[in-house]
Protein backbone atom coordinates (compact mmCIF):
# COMPACT_ATOMS: atom_id res chain seq x y z
CA UNK A 1 0.00 0.00 0.00
CA UNK A 2 2.75 2.13 0.95
CA UNK A 3 5.16 1.49 -1.66
CA UNK A 4 1.90 2.09 -3.83
CA UNK A 5 1.50 5.66 -2.24
CA UNK A 6 5.23 6.70 -2.75
CA UNK A 7 4.83 5.61 -6.32
CA UNK A 8 1.72 7.46 -7.36
CA UNK A 9 3.80 10.43 -5.28
CA UNK A 10 6.51 10.21 -7.89
CA UNK A 11 3.95 10.26 -10.93
CA UNK A 12 2.97 13.20 -9.87
CA UNK A 13 6.46 14.68 -9.59
CA UNK A 14 7.47 13.56 -12.67
CA UNK A 15 4.03 15.25 -14.50
CA UNK A 16 6.16 18.53 -13.29
CA UNK A 17 3.48 19.75 -11.05
CA UNK A 18 5.94 21.16 -8.18
CA UNK A 19 8.01 24.31 -8.06
CA UNK A 20 11.07 22.18 -6.65
CA UNK A 21 13.20 25.29 -4.34
CA UNK A 22 15.97 22.63 -3.11
CA UNK A 23 18.95 22.66 -5.21
CA UNK A 24 21.37 22.84 -2.70
CA UNK A 25 20.33 19.21 -1.62
CA UNK A 26 20.53 18.31 -4.88
CA UNK A 27 19.65 19.10 -8.37
CA UNK A 28 17.18 17.15 -10.97
CA UNK A 29 19.60 15.57 -13.18
CA UNK A 30 19.72 16.91 -16.82
CA UNK A 31 18.61 15.39 -19.86
CA UNK A 32 21.91 15.31 -21.99
CA UNK A 33 23.79 13.78 -18.76
CA UNK A 34 20.83 11.41 -18.54
CA UNK A 35 21.25 10.58 -22.23
CA UNK A 36 24.83 9.86 -21.75
CA UNK A 37 24.66 7.42 -18.67
CA UNK A 38 21.76 5.11 -20.76
CA UNK A 39 24.37 4.90 -23.51
CA UNK A 40 26.84 4.00 -21.81
CA UNK A 41 24.62 1.89 -18.84
CA UNK A 42 23.23 -0.15 -22.06
CA UNK A 43 25.96 -0.12 -24.49
CA UNK A 44 29.51 -0.59 -22.63
CA UNK A 45 29.57 -3.58 -19.76
CA UNK A 46 33.69 -2.96 -19.55
CA UNK A 47 35.53 -2.43 -16.00
CA UNK A 48 37.68 0.40 -17.49
CA UNK A 49 40.78 -1.46 -15.48
CA UNK A 50 39.78 -4.82 -17.98
CA UNK A 51 42.72 -5.39 -20.84
CA UNK A 52 40.51 -6.60 -23.20
CA UNK A 53 38.55 -4.09 -25.76
CA UNK A 54 35.65 -3.45 -23.80
CA UNK A 55 37.78 -2.64 -20.82
CA UNK A 56 39.88 -0.45 -23.13
CA UNK A 57 36.61 1.48 -24.56
CA UNK A 58 34.98 1.91 -20.80
CA UNK A 59 38.79 3.53 -19.35
CA UNK A 60 38.99 5.87 -23.23
CA UNK A 61 35.01 7.16 -21.95
CA UNK A 62 36.74 7.73 -18.46
CA UNK A 63 39.31 9.17 -19.68
CA UNK A 64 37.63 11.35 -21.94
CA UNK A 65 35.73 12.58 -18.74
CA UNK A 66 38.71 13.15 -17.00
CA UNK A 67 39.88 15.63 -19.72
CA UNK A 68 36.36 17.78 -19.44
CA UNK A 69 36.86 17.89 -15.86
CA UNK A 70 41.02 18.87 -16.00
CA UNK A 71 39.84 21.90 -18.84
CA UNK A 72 36.92 23.17 -16.36
CA UNK A 73 39.15 23.21 -13.48
CA UNK A 74 41.77 24.61 -14.72
CA UNK A 75 45.28 23.88 -13.97
CA UNK A 76 44.60 20.73 -11.82
CA UNK A 77 47.37 18.42 -11.59
CA UNK A 78 45.35 15.38 -11.28
CA UNK A 79 42.02 14.84 -10.87
CA UNK A 80 40.46 11.98 -8.92
CA UNK A 81 36.77 10.48 -9.19
CA UNK A 82 34.94 9.71 -5.64
CA UNK A 83 31.04 8.76 -5.13
CA UNK A 84 30.78 12.68 -4.26
CA UNK A 85 31.44 15.70 -1.66
CA UNK A 86 31.33 13.49 1.41
CA UNK A 87 34.31 10.54 0.27
CA UNK A 88 35.88 13.98 -1.43
CA UNK A 89 36.21 16.10 1.43
CA UNK A 90 36.90 13.12 3.77
CA UNK A 91 39.96 11.31 1.56
CA UNK A 92 41.42 14.88 1.48
CA UNK A 93 41.75 15.47 4.52
CA UNK A 94 42.92 12.30 5.66
CA UNK A 95 44.84 11.37 2.98
CA UNK A 96 46.70 14.51 3.38
CA UNK A 97 47.02 14.20 7.14
CA UNK A 98 48.56 10.61 6.68
CA UNK A 99 51.02 11.11 3.72
CA UNK A 100 54.45 12.04 5.57
CA UNK A 101 55.49 14.34 2.73
CA UNK A 102 52.78 17.37 4.09
CA UNK A 103 53.88 16.59 7.05
CA UNK A 104 50.90 18.30 8.58
CA UNK A 105 50.64 18.56 12.39
CA UNK A 106 47.39 19.30 12.61
CA UNK A 107 44.21 19.91 10.72
CA UNK A 108 42.20 23.18 11.48
CA UNK A 109 38.19 23.03 9.93
CA UNK A 110 35.88 26.00 10.31
CA UNK A 111 32.65 26.21 12.44
CA UNK A 112 30.94 27.08 9.06
CA UNK A 113 32.05 23.34 7.01
CA UNK A 114 29.34 21.24 5.88
CA UNK A 115 29.03 17.83 8.28
CA UNK A 116 31.57 15.39 6.04
CA UNK A 117 34.00 18.08 7.10
CA UNK A 118 33.48 19.52 10.62
CA UNK A 119 32.46 16.35 12.09
CA UNK A 120 36.39 15.57 11.79
CA UNK A 121 36.08 17.47 15.21
CA UNK A 122 35.06 14.40 16.86
CA UNK A 123 36.65 11.49 14.97
CA UNK A 124 39.77 10.11 16.96
CA UNK A 125 42.92 10.99 14.67
CA UNK A 126 46.67 10.94 14.67
CA UNK A 127 46.77 14.45 14.52
CA UNK A 128 44.94 16.80 16.20
CA UNK A 129 41.89 18.40 14.99
CA UNK A 130 40.62 22.18 15.64
CA UNK A 131 38.19 24.80 14.66
CA UNK A 132 38.54 28.00 13.49
CA UNK A 133 35.64 30.44 14.98
CA UNK A 134 32.96 32.34 12.72
CA UNK A 135 32.31 35.80 11.79
CA UNK A 136 28.78 37.38 12.31
CA UNK A 137 28.45 37.65 8.10
CA UNK A 138 29.27 33.85 7.68
CA UNK A 139 32.76 33.69 6.71
CA UNK A 140 35.72 32.17 8.80
CA UNK A 141 37.45 34.88 11.52
CA UNK A 142 40.79 35.24 9.70
CA UNK A 143 42.75 36.17 12.86
CA UNK A 144 41.53 32.92 14.91
CA UNK A 145 43.03 31.49 11.54
CA UNK A 146 46.19 33.09 11.70
CA UNK A 147 46.63 32.38 15.50
CA UNK A 148 46.14 28.81 14.83
CA UNK A 149 48.06 28.24 11.98
CA UNK A 150 50.92 30.29 12.92
CA UNK A 151 52.33 27.77 15.77
CA UNK A 152 51.99 24.11 13.49
CA UNK A 153 52.47 23.47 9.99
CA UNK A 154 48.60 22.89 9.29
CA UNK A 155 46.34 21.29 6.49
CA UNK A 156 43.26 23.74 6.90
CA UNK A 157 39.90 23.15 5.31
CA UNK A 158 37.10 25.45 4.24
CA UNK A 159 34.02 25.81 1.95
CA UNK A 160 33.88 28.01 -0.98
CA UNK A 161 30.52 28.31 -1.04
CA UNK A 162 28.53 28.24 2.33
CA UNK A 163 25.61 25.18 1.71
CA UNK A 164 23.35 26.90 4.28
CA UNK A 165 23.77 30.48 3.36
CA UNK A 166 25.44 30.74 -0.48
CA UNK A 167 27.63 33.29 1.35
CA UNK A 168 31.17 32.60 -0.77
CA UNK A 169 34.61 32.60 1.19
CA UNK A 170 37.02 34.57 1.10
CA UNK A 171 39.63 31.76 -0.16
CA UNK A 172 42.48 34.02 -1.91
CA UNK A 173 42.49 35.98 2.09
CA UNK A 174 42.39 32.25 3.20
CA UNK A 175 44.65 30.99 1.34
CA UNK A 176 47.57 34.25 2.05
CA UNK A 177 47.33 33.21 6.00
CA UNK A 178 47.63 29.42 5.24
CA UNK A 179 50.15 29.65 2.94
CA UNK A 180 52.52 32.57 4.78
CA UNK A 181 52.21 29.83 7.26
CA UNK A 182 53.65 26.95 5.34
CA UNK A 183 50.13 25.09 5.50
CA UNK A 184 47.86 23.16 2.75
CA UNK A 185 44.81 24.49 1.74
CA UNK A 186 41.59 22.15 0.92
CA UNK A 187 38.61 23.72 -0.18
CA UNK A 188 34.93 22.05 -0.46
CA UNK A 189 33.58 23.42 -3.54
CA UNK A 190 30.57 20.93 -4.03
CA UNK A 191 28.36 24.08 -3.79
CA UNK A 192 30.23 26.01 -6.77
CA UNK A 193 31.47 23.73 -9.26
CA UNK A 194 28.97 24.68 -12.00
CA UNK A 195 27.35 27.97 -10.34
CA UNK A 196 29.96 30.50 -10.65
CA UNK A 197 33.67 31.52 -11.76
CA UNK A 198 35.95 29.39 -9.69
CA UNK A 199 39.35 31.33 -10.86
CA UNK A 200 39.94 32.23 -7.21
CA UNK A 201 39.64 28.70 -5.87
CA UNK A 202 41.73 27.16 -9.17
CA UNK A 203 44.47 30.08 -8.64
CA UNK A 204 44.71 29.35 -4.30
CA UNK A 205 43.75 26.35 -3.37
CA UNK A 206 45.93 23.02 -2.67
CA UNK A 207 43.30 20.98 -3.23
CA UNK A 208 39.48 20.97 -3.90
CA UNK A 209 36.40 19.23 -4.01
CA UNK A 210 32.94 18.61 -5.94
CA UNK A 211 30.03 16.80 -6.49
CA UNK A 212 28.13 16.09 -9.75
CA UNK A 213 24.58 16.07 -8.54
CA UNK A 214 24.85 19.87 -7.60
CA UNK A 215 25.37 20.71 -10.59
CA UNK A 216 22.36 18.38 -12.55
CA UNK A 217 24.75 15.33 -12.59
CA UNK A 218 24.06 11.50 -11.07
CA UNK A 219 24.00 11.17 -7.63
CA UNK A 220 27.23 9.52 -6.57
CA UNK A 221 30.00 10.91 -8.50
CA UNK A 222 32.54 13.59 -7.44
CA UNK A 223 35.99 14.30 -7.95
CA UNK A 224 38.92 15.57 -6.24
CA UNK A 225 41.05 18.42 -7.90
CA UNK A 226 44.54 18.19 -6.93
CA UNK A 227 45.99 21.78 -7.75
CA UNK A 228 49.86 21.79 -6.42
CA UNK A 229 51.49 18.34 -6.85
CA UNK A 230 53.21 19.54 -3.53
CA UNK A 231 49.35 18.51 -2.18
CA UNK A 232 50.04 14.40 -1.35
CA UNK A 233 47.39 11.99 -0.77
CA UNK A 234 47.73 8.64 0.74
CA UNK A 235 44.89 6.06 0.18
CA UNK A 236 42.33 5.62 3.23
CA UNK A 237 40.84 2.40 2.16
CA UNK A 238 42.72 -0.91 0.41
CA UNK A 239 41.88 -2.45 -3.24
CA UNK A 240 42.69 -2.59 -6.27
CA UNK A 241 44.74 0.69 -6.62
CA UNK A 242 42.53 2.40 -9.29
CA UNK A 243 42.33 6.47 -8.86
CA UNK A 244 46.46 6.49 -9.50
CA UNK A 245 46.29 4.07 -6.19
CA UNK A 246 44.79 6.93 -4.18
CA UNK A 247 41.04 6.15 -4.33
CA UNK A 248 40.23 1.85 -5.09
CA UNK A 249 37.25 0.50 -6.02
CA UNK A 250 35.68 -0.33 -9.25
CA UNK A 251 35.41 2.88 -11.29
CA UNK A 252 32.01 4.35 -12.42
CA UNK A 253 32.21 5.06 -15.72
CA UNK A 254 28.39 5.78 -17.13
CA UNK A 255 27.87 8.11 -14.04
CA UNK A 256 31.01 10.16 -14.28
CA UNK A 257 30.78 10.51 -18.11
CA UNK A 258 27.31 11.97 -17.50
CA UNK A 259 28.98 13.86 -14.80
CA UNK A 260 31.57 15.45 -17.30
CA UNK A 261 28.41 16.18 -20.17
CA UNK A 262 26.01 18.56 -17.16
CA UNK A 263 30.00 19.97 -16.26
CA UNK A 264 30.04 20.82 -19.97
CA UNK A 265 26.23 22.22 -19.95
CA UNK A 266 27.13 23.94 -16.68
CA UNK A 267 29.63 25.76 -18.16
CA UNK A 268 27.91 26.85 -21.44
CA UNK A 269 24.62 27.58 -20.10
CA UNK A 270 24.88 31.69 -19.35
CA UNK A 271 25.54 32.96 -15.48
CA UNK A 272 21.65 33.68 -14.06
CA UNK A 273 21.48 37.02 -12.34
CA UNK A 274 20.28 36.69 -8.64
CA UNK A 275 17.10 38.31 -10.03
CA UNK A 276 14.64 34.96 -9.05
CA UNK A 277 16.00 34.93 -5.66
CA UNK A 278 16.22 38.97 -5.13
CA UNK A 279 12.39 38.82 -6.12
CA UNK A 280 11.52 35.80 -3.79
CA UNK A 281 13.47 37.47 -0.63
CA UNK A 282 11.38 40.93 -1.29
CA UNK A 283 8.09 39.09 -1.89
CA UNK A 284 8.66 37.36 1.48
CA UNK A 285 9.70 40.39 3.36
CA UNK A 286 6.66 41.94 1.96
CA UNK A 287 4.63 39.19 3.85
CA UNK A 288 6.70 39.12 6.87
CA UNK A 289 8.86 42.15 7.85
CA UNK A 290 10.46 40.96 10.90
CA UNK A 291 12.08 37.67 9.02
CA UNK A 292 15.59 37.42 8.60
CA UNK A 293 17.29 37.31 5.20
CA UNK A 294 20.89 35.19 6.50
CA UNK A 295 24.04 36.71 5.01
CA UNK A 296 22.16 39.66 3.04
CA UNK A 297 25.15 42.07 3.74
CA UNK A 298 27.99 39.56 2.83
CA UNK A 299 28.51 38.25 -0.92
CA UNK A 300 26.72 35.59 -1.89
CA UNK A 301 25.63 33.16 -4.72
CA UNK A 302 22.18 33.83 -6.32
CA UNK A 303 21.34 29.85 -5.23
CA UNK A 304 20.74 30.26 -1.88
CA UNK A 305 18.13 32.20 0.50
CA UNK A 306 18.68 31.15 3.69
CA UNK A 307 15.39 33.05 5.50
CA UNK A 308 14.41 32.66 9.49
CA UNK A 309 11.15 33.02 10.48
CA UNK A 310 10.97 33.89 14.36
CA UNK A 311 8.37 31.97 16.27
CA UNK A 312 7.59 29.15 13.82
CA UNK A 313 9.36 25.66 13.52
CA UNK A 314 11.29 25.18 10.08
CA UNK A 315 9.60 21.57 9.71
CA UNK A 316 6.51 22.84 9.72
CA UNK A 317 6.33 25.52 7.24
CA UNK A 318 8.60 23.12 5.14
CA UNK A 319 5.94 20.37 5.34
CA UNK A 320 2.73 23.75 4.92
CA UNK A 321 4.89 24.79 1.40
CA UNK A 322 5.39 20.70 0.45
CA UNK A 323 2.09 19.67 0.56
CA UNK A 324 0.95 23.04 -1.62
CA UNK A 325 3.59 21.89 -3.90
CA UNK A 326 6.29 24.31 -2.69
CA UNK A 327 9.58 22.08 -1.88
CA UNK A 328 12.17 24.27 0.49
CA UNK A 329 14.95 22.53 2.50
CA UNK A 330 16.52 22.84 6.04
CA UNK A 331 19.87 24.13 5.67
CA UNK A 332 21.57 20.87 5.53
CA UNK A 333 19.56 18.16 3.99
CA UNK A 334 22.50 15.83 5.94
CA UNK A 335 21.25 17.34 9.00
CA UNK A 336 17.78 17.64 8.72
CA UNK A 337 16.80 15.91 11.98
CA UNK A 338 18.15 18.73 14.09
CA UNK A 339 15.95 22.07 14.77
CA UNK A 340 18.89 24.25 15.05
CA UNK A 341 21.60 24.92 12.35
CA UNK A 342 25.35 24.59 13.74
CA UNK A 343 25.95 27.08 10.88
CA UNK A 344 23.72 29.84 12.39
CA UNK A 345 24.52 29.82 15.92
CA UNK A 346 28.01 29.62 14.82
CA UNK A 347 26.97 33.23 13.02
CA UNK A 348 25.60 34.48 16.39
CA UNK A 349 21.99 34.02 15.52
CA UNK A 350 19.63 33.22 18.10
CA UNK A 351 17.28 29.95 18.87
CA UNK A 352 13.94 32.31 18.05
CA UNK A 353 15.39 32.88 14.36
CA UNK A 354 17.44 29.65 14.21
CA UNK A 355 14.61 27.27 14.47
CA UNK A 356 12.21 29.01 12.30
CA UNK A 357 15.32 28.72 8.78
CA UNK A 358 14.06 27.61 5.86
CA UNK A 359 16.68 27.78 2.74
CA UNK A 360 14.86 28.33 -0.82
CA UNK A 361 17.47 27.33 -3.10
CA UNK A 362 18.08 27.46 -7.34
CA UNK A 363 19.21 25.80 -10.05
CA UNK A 364 20.14 27.48 -13.50
CA UNK A 365 17.29 25.90 -14.74
CA UNK A 366 15.05 26.76 -11.75
CA UNK A 367 11.89 28.48 -13.83
CA UNK A 368 9.97 31.20 -12.91
CA UNK A 369 6.85 29.21 -12.18
CA UNK A 370 8.62 28.01 -9.55
CA UNK A 371 8.35 31.95 -7.72
CA UNK A 372 5.38 32.27 -8.96
CA UNK A 373 3.60 28.76 -7.20
CA UNK A 374 5.23 30.22 -4.42
CA UNK A 375 4.27 33.52 -4.43
CA UNK A 376 0.67 31.97 -4.55
CA UNK A 377 0.78 29.50 -1.97
CA UNK A 378 3.67 31.27 0.79
CA UNK A 379 1.01 33.16 3.06
CA UNK A 380 -1.96 30.19 3.50
CA UNK A 381 1.50 28.40 3.99
CA UNK A 382 3.01 30.35 6.56
CA UNK A 383 -0.36 31.04 8.63
CA UNK A 384 -0.57 27.32 8.76
CA UNK A 385 3.45 26.90 10.07
CA UNK A 386 2.48 29.35 12.95
CA UNK A 387 -0.81 28.39 13.83
CA UNK A 388 1.48 25.13 14.98
CA UNK A 389 4.08 27.36 16.64
CA UNK A 390 5.17 26.28 20.27
CA UNK A 391 5.25 29.73 21.12
CA UNK A 392 1.62 30.88 21.22
N1 LIG B 1 29.98 19.73 1.03
C1 LIG B 1 29.00 20.61 0.81
C2 LIG B 1 29.28 22.08 0.91
C3 LIG B 1 27.73 20.16 0.47
O1 LIG B 1 26.74 21.05 0.24
C4 LIG B 1 27.48 18.77 0.36
C5 LIG B 1 26.10 18.24 0.02
N2 LIG B 1 25.11 18.64 0.93
C6 LIG B 1 28.55 17.89 0.60
C7 LIG B 1 29.77 18.41 0.93
C8 LIG B 1 28.36 16.40 0.48
O2 LIG B 1 28.21 16.06 -0.86
P1 LIG B 1 27.74 14.62 -1.36
O3 LIG B 1 26.25 14.65 -1.30
O4 LIG B 1 28.22 14.55 -2.76
O5 LIG B 1 28.37 13.61 -0.49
Amino acid sequence: MKTAQARQGLGKLALGAVAYLDNNATTPLSAAALARMKELLQGLPGNAASTHRLGVAARNCLEEARARFAHHLGGAAQILFTSGATEGNGLCLLGALRHPANQCEQLVVSALEHSSVYDYLEVPLERPVVACKALAEGIPDLDHLEQLVASRRSLVSVMHVNNETGVIFPVADIADVVHRHAGLLHVDAAQSVGKMALDEVLQHADALTLSAHKFQGPLGVGAIAVMRRQFHLAPVIAGGGQEGGVRSGTVNVPSIAAAAVALDEAASLPAPDPGLRDELEAFIEHCVPHCLVVGRGAPRLWTTSYICFPGLMQEDLIEALSVRGVHAGTGSACNSALHESRVLRNMGIERLYNQGGVRFSFSRRTPRTALERLVEVFPEAYADAMGRSPYL
